[in-house]
Order: C-alpha cells, then sequence, then structure tokens
C-alpha cells in the first residue's frame, strides 16, 4: 500500500477528509455532518452505506470511524505518512503553513478570538488527530497566511491606530488556500511562473472573495478583520454602510441582532427572500421572481465594481480568474460581471463561457479582449496536501 497524506477540514458541526498519495492523486474523501447532533451522520464519497456513528457524535468520533471505514477498505495503512489541516485564522502569526507541535497549537488557540467560531473546532481536529495517530508529522494550513503578504495601505482600516495596535483590528483576508492555488493554476496554465503572473482571483462559493495577486503574492482582498466584509454571499451582506449600527439602534434593533442578520439573514438570501443557493436563484429568476433576479443583478455589480477596485494593486494583468461552486457553474454571473467592465476593456465570448472551459483550457474571452479571462476548479484539498507532503519530508 503507498503512502497516504490525510487531510482534515473540520466546520463547527462537519468534518471533511481526503486522502491522497504520494503523487497527489486522491485516493478517497469522507464526510461526516450534523456532529453533536442525534442525527450525525457520516459517509465515504461514492459509497453506501453510510458509516456507523456513537449517538451524537462529535469531531473525534466521527474521524475515528472515518479512518477505520478507510483501513476496511484497503485505503489507508495503519497511519498517513503526514496530516494536512486546513485552519482558518492564523492572525499575524502566521505567514505560512507550519508543522504542528505545543507552540504551534498554542498560537492557533491564541488566534481564536479573531475567529472565535472556527479556530476552535479546527483544533478540535487537530487534537483528535494527534491523540490517533502521536508519531505522524501534522500540519496546519491556514486560510489567512497567503494575505500575509498585503502592505499597510491595503490592511489597515482608516482607524485609530491604538485599534491595531492594542486589538489587531485590520484586514486579513480569507481563502487565501484557493486563491493561492488560482496564482499557481492560472500561471502553469499561462505558461508562465507565478513569480511572473499577476492575476484577479475571484473565489465565489457560499462565502465570496476576491484577491488582486501580483507576481505570484497577494496585494489586496476583500474579506477583512472577519469573512463578513466586501462581496455579497450565500447569506452575508458584504460591505454596508458602518452607519447602520447607529441607525438601526435607533430603531430598537440590538447590536447581536444586526450581527446575525448580516451574516445569516443578508446578502443573495436577504435580497431575493427565498434562496441563497445561486443555482436555485437563476431557476427562480428564469420563472419571473424579480426579487431573485436582483439579487443577480446586486451580487454581480458589487462583483465588478471589485473587480475595477483590485486593479489599483497592479500593474499589469495576465488574467481574471472565476473559480468556486459560482464561478465554475454560473455561465450567468460570469456574463453579467464581464457586462459590466467593458471599459476596462474585458469582452466574454458567450460561446465559450457556456461551455466554460471545463474540458479546454478555461479560456471565456472573446478574441478582442484586452485580458484573458479563465475559468479554474480550486482545489484547496490538494493545496494542503502538498504543504502537508512538503513539509513532513522538510520535518
Ligand atoms: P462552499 O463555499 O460551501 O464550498 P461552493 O463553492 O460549493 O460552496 O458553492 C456553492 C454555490 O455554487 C451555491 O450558491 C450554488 O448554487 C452554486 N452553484 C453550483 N452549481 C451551480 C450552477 N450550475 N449554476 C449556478 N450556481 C451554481
Amino acid at each position: 500500500m503507498t503512502e497516504s497524506i490525510l487531510v482534515v477540514n473540520c466546520g463547527s458541526s462537519s468534518l471533511k477528509l481526503a486522502l491522497f498519495d504520494e503523487n497527489e492523486t486522491k485516493l478517497a474523501s469522507a464526510m461526516a455532518e450534523r456532529l453533536n447532533g442525534q442525527d450525525a451522520f457520516a459517509r465515504i464519497d461514492g459509497d453506501n452505506p453510510c458509516v456507523a456513528l456513537p449517538d451524537n457524535a462529535n469531531h473525534k468520533q466521527a474521524l475515528q470511524a472515518l479512518v477505520s471505514a478507510f483501513r476496511e477498505r484497503q485505503l489507508m495503512s495503519e497511519a498517513p505518512a503526514s496530516i494536512g489541516h486546513r485552519v482558518v485564522h492564523g492572525g499575524e502569526t502566521f505567514r505560512e503553513a507550519v508543522l504542528i507541535d505545543d507552540d504551534a497549537v498554542k498560537a492557533i488557540s491564541n488566534c481564536a478570538g479573531l475567529a472565535p467560531l472556527h479556530n476552535p473546532v479546527n483544533l478540535a481536529g487537530i487534537e483528535a488527530t494527534r491523540e490517533q495517530f502521536p508519531d505522524t508529522p501534522q500540519i496546519a494550513v491556514f486560510d489567512t497566511a497567503y494575505h500575509q503578504t498585503l502592505a499597510p495601505r491595503a490592511f489597515l482600516y482608516a482607524l485609530p491606530e491604538a485599534y491595531y495596535r492594542d486589538w489587531a483590528v485590520r484586514r486579513y483576508g480569507f481563502h487565501g488556500i484557493s486563491h493561492f492555488f488560482m496564482a499557481n493554476e492560472a500561471a502553469r496554465r499561462l505558461g508562465k511562473t507565478p513569480e511572473t503572473t499577476s492575476i484577479i482571483s475571484t473565489h465565489l462559493g457560499n462565502g465570496c472573495s476576491i484577491t488582486a495577486i501580483k507576481d505570484g503574492l497577494s496585494v489586496d482582498t476583500s474579506m477583512g478583520l472577519t469573512p463578513l466584509e466586501g462581496l455579497v454571499m450565500g447569506t452575508r451582506s458584504g460591505d454596508v454602510d458602518p452607519g447602520l449600527f447607529e441607525y438601526l439602534r435607533t430603531r430598537g434593533v440590538a447590536l447581536e441582532e444586526v450581527h446575525k442578520v448580516l451574516n445569516h439573514d443578508s446578502g443573495l438570501l436577504g435580497i431575493s427572500g427565498r434562496t441563497n443557493d445561486m443555482r436555485t436563484l437563476c431557476e427562480l429568476a428564469d420563472g419571473g421572481h424579480e426579487p431573485s433576479a436582483l439579487a443577480i443583478e446586486i451580487f454581480c455589480f458589487r462583483l465588478a465594481k471589485y473587480v475595477g477596485a483590485m486593479m489599483a494593486s497592479l500593474s499589469h494583468l495576465d488574467a481574471l480568474v472565476f473559480t468556486g461552486g459560482i464561478g465554475e457553474n454560473s455561465v450567468q454571473v460570469r456574463e453579467k460581471t464581464l457586462g459590466h467592465l467593458g471599459l476596462l476593456g474585458f469582452d466574454i465570448d458567450t460561446d465559450k463561457n457556456e461551455h466554460h472551459g471545463r474540458h479546454t483550457d478555461g479560456r471565456i474571452e472573446h478574441a478582442d479582449s484586452r485580458f484573458p479571462v479563465l475559468v479554474i476548479p480550486t482545489n484547496e484539498e490538494l493545496v494542503i496536501a502538498r504543504e502537508a507532503f512538503r513539509l513532513a519530508q522538510a520535518s
């Protein structure tokens, strides 16, 4: 059996695992959902039936059950050669992936104030695998780390400087693992090296962000102190006027309620009043549901504005890149967004956009377009597996 690399991605009530061999071939993937609840379940992708879990299974129990299932199916030997964990927030401490030791665990825990919903569950996953595989090198790969190359002009808010000094209030940015993959994959497809390639990368999933990448490095990004800032998202508002908080207070809306609404009841869901799911929204809009059509309009207009904003950080542009569930699949979103950007010289080839390059090189721009436009499926698991392999080899 070949040596395997295990990739672990813990959400608040979910666990996703992926298993790669050393040649970057994905051997298997698995997931557990609704953890800590009565209807928790786990499954190896493409496999039936579900993997049995104890009642109210937690992350550790789900991990044990899925690892046993991998072993039973001869997908994994006793222990993987290395384990890579996705960790949401690395603060300013982590500029790149690290080998996990007690100090790293402490530092990740110290960043939890910046990501109270995410870092503690990421740590739960790390603790579970350290316990189960005490001799296996474990690596943390951070969603924020790629954006640590932002200059102060891009990461500082126009706030009293003590907010940054005392409380670490700044733009961190997220989706860094995906944007990093785009920087490398776009360069490869364009026949260039990442160090000489500048792109604007849009990651459009349930969460959405856009990043300016100059010569392979992140130089500006739309998400901020938290993943709430920037683009319109599934249930998140993205940018709003901060004056909204005081205005809503005068209307009797408590701060906690505003926070909840901006994160969970806004974005595509809030505008359409129906759904946060872009595919369903497109179907509703096609059927004449006007609030759904408006939600798509606002989503694309905000995105186009941000493409323009990202230009301020670049001296040349090799490609605009679309990724994430919406970016990879929504013909309409790509067409509408680029429709706002004619003045900058973007021009889409509607036929290529329809086929969106899944089976080609991913190019969807018209021959007259000033800039290439690429559709690239993201692969965050592969980035984590590569880092886990690289750092384990070096350890
Ligand atoms: P997550 O951020 O949870 O990983 P994804 O990257 O899978 O999410 O993106 C989910 C979004 O992608 C949803 O809004 C979904 O409707 C959208 N999506 C997936 N397929 C299509 C499609 N064919 N057309 C339009 N939107 C799509």
